[in-house]
């Protein structure tokens, strides 16, 4: 499974990394952090789903 940066999931949604950034945390687009406080990683099926505005299929 690939991961995605905040960068490269703003880049695949086209939109601003900050947007991408604020919709993890308020858990709208489905994410993880390694360790509290490090940077957040997506999944491209995720990062697609909530820029359709569905619910990923794994979580
Ligand atoms: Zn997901």
């Amino acid at each position: 499974m690939k991961l995605l940066t905040v960068a490269e999931a703003a880049d695949v949604a086209r939109c601003h990394p900050e947007t991408v950034a604020a919709a993890l945390r308020a858990g709208k687009l489905h994410g993880h952090q390694t360790k509290k406080r490090a940077p957040w990683v997506t999944q491209k099926a995720c990062v697609i789903a909530w820029r359709l505005g569905q619910k990923c299929s794994h979580d």
